[in-house]
């Protein structure tokens, strides 16, 4: 089942930061190979993603708000599939995660970042 990591795995986590996510370990399980996923978050005055990181053996996972600054994502096959009911599946981790990893094991995911042309800021 889903459920969060608590503050031990978010420091184990931390250690990995410079790691890329699929050669992170889960503090939880072991398992090597975390899985990560970025939302832009519109609406805010500064550009900025909503970022999951999770297992896919266990289905821990951590969810954070960050900057983006000028990096975006090309592609969201969860905001694509959703539009605006991905704000429910937000809600629901489980079926969140499953949606996830679908798009993963399909290649969908990872998603690609790219930076932002000076001239889209402020879209
Ligand atoms: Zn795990």
């Amino acid at each position: 089942m889903a459920r969060p990591y608590d503050q031990t795995h978010d420091s184990a986590l931390f250690e990995q930061r410079s790691l890329p996510s699929t050669e992170r370990t889960c503090p939880l399980c072991g398992h090597l190979g975390l899985r990560i996923y970025y939302h832009e978050k519109l609406g805010r005055p500064q550009p900025s993603w909503i970022i999951y990181l999770w297992c896919p053996a266990c289905h821990a996972y951590s969810s954070a708000f960050a900057g983006s600054g000028r990096n975006q994502v090309t592609e969201d096959p969860l905001a694509e599939e959703f539009g605006e009911r991905i704000k429910e599946l937000f809600r629901d981790p489980e079926a969140l995660l499953r949606h996830l990893d679908g798009y993963w094991n399909r290649g969908s995911l990872p998603q690609e970042i790219s930076r932002r042309r000076k001239s889209d800021r402020g879209r």
